[in-house]
């Protein structure tokens, strides 16, 4: 409708949660459809969780909270920088928001003038191109490949850097290749950015735990980076609060304030509730939750296993998140069961009609040669869909 503003019309609907409602809509019709394309975590959140948010209805925190976040809890934030990234924020310097999409988006409104050029790492995380999109910012995408483990090298990003660019955007462990930098690159990288000094960076840390080589590195940390990192995380993906909605971010304080201001005049402080509880969350040591990460390290082993007796799946080996990103160009010009696989929304959308399998397509992603599958799923699950896979191939 021409009633509607030309920001919405130009957005682009999130890949993911198109996907999820097509496969709901499938099982709904009767179909045995298997979910393999939400970035959720299938457990349940661990009791010393619930207990806390409980307590927090008791003790009746049901008042507006502070926009920023309630002080007790930004210093639970301060410490598990401090504890798992050696990063040291004050008070002031952290903001609390509803889930760490809310933190990216306040980031891109506070920071970004119309034409201001982002730098994204390819493949992203699909929101980062609409987030910035919607703050009049350009999305600059920086291709890599299965054949750099889709890092961005120091190379790629001084070629990709011009007088308009103001940020860099990207997630490590990375959503949706799994892939982990490790000092060396990260170094590589703030070398070129030294040269930059008016480039900020957004380092979106929500996988952190989620690692499976250990040793998660803060670009913030490295000589040069805390000055001009946001350093963004929540509570989503480690402690399997994706529906809680609570994000953070550790910044300069003048960014700190502005988003505070922004989310101010639009929100107000995130769910108090939640924020209760995820003092508990983060001030638990890490020791419990690493079932769920063991969990996932067997899991993404058993699904390369599979997926890596199927011809035509080329695969890097994700080290951290809870997804696998095979490059699946080999069938792209080739006719299955009568249907001809131009690109990797055709080879999605035949994996859903004909195995059943719901995937996402990575050209949502920035990466039109590949397929994102998430082992967010039971190994029973997960045998099944990769059967049907092979089945249909
Ligand atoms: N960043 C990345 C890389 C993600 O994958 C996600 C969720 O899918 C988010 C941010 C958003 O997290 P939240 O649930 O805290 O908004």
């Amino acid at each position: 409708s021409n009633h509607l503003s030309n920001r919405i019309t130009n957005m682009s609907t999130s890949a993911t949660l198109a996907m999820a409602a097509k496969a709901r809509e499938l099982r709904n019709a009767g179909k045995d459809i298997i979910g393999l394309s939400l970035g959720e975590p299938d457990f349940n959140i661990p009791d010393f969780i619930k207990d806390a948010a409980k307590q927090a209805i008791d003790d009746n925190y049901s008042s507006y909270s502070p926009v920023d976040g309630y002080a007790d809890l930004k210093q639970a934030i301060a410490n598990k920088f401090k504890r798992d990234n050696n990063l040291t924020y004050g008070l002031n310097q952290i903001v609390v928001s509803t889930g760490a999409k809310q933190s990216l988006a306040n980031i891109a409104m506070c920071m970004l003038n119309k034409g201001d050029e982002v730098i994204l790492p390819a493949p992203y995380w699909v929101s980062y191109s609409d987030i910035v999109k919607l703050a009049e910012g350009t999305p600059v995408e920086v291709a890599t490949s299965i054949d750099t483990d889709f890092k961005m090298t120091p190379a790629q990003l001084e070629a990709a850097i011009t007088p308009n660019t103001k940020m860099m955007w990207f997630s490590s462990p990375c959503n949706p290749s799994g892939s982990v930098y490790s000092k060396e690159e990260l170094e590589g990288l703030a070398e070129v950015l030294k040269k930059h000094p008016n480039i900020y960076v957004v380092s979106d840390e929500i996988y952190e735990h989620i690692n499976f080589r250990g040793g998660h590195v803060s670009i913030a940390g490295i000589d040069g980076m805390y000055e001009r990192t946001i350093t963004v995380n929540g509570v989503s993906k480690a402690f399997a609060m994706t529906g809680w909605r609570i994000g953070f971010i550790g910044a300069p304080e003048f960014i700190a304030k502005a988003c505070t201001k922004f989310q101010g005049q639009n929100t107000s402080g995130a769910n108090a509730i939640a924020q209760r509880a995820t003092i508990a969350a983060l001030e638990a040591p890490v020791s419990k939750i690493q079932f769920m990460i063991d969990e996932f390290h067997k899991r993404r082993d058993l699904v390369l296993e599979l997926l890596g007796q199927i011809e035509g799946f080329n695969l890097n080996v994700p080290e951290g998140a809870f997804y696998v990103f095979p490059d699946i160009s080999a069938f792209f010009g080739k006719t299955l069961n009568g249907t001809t696989i131009n690109n990797a929304s055709d080879l999605s959308m035949y994996l859903l009609e004909n195995a059943n399998v719901a995937t996402v397509t990575g050209e949502a992603f920035g990466n039109p040669n590949c397929i994102r599958i998430s082992y967010a799923a039971s190994e029973k699950e997960l045998k099944e869909a990769i059967s049907r896979i092979k089945a249909v191939l």
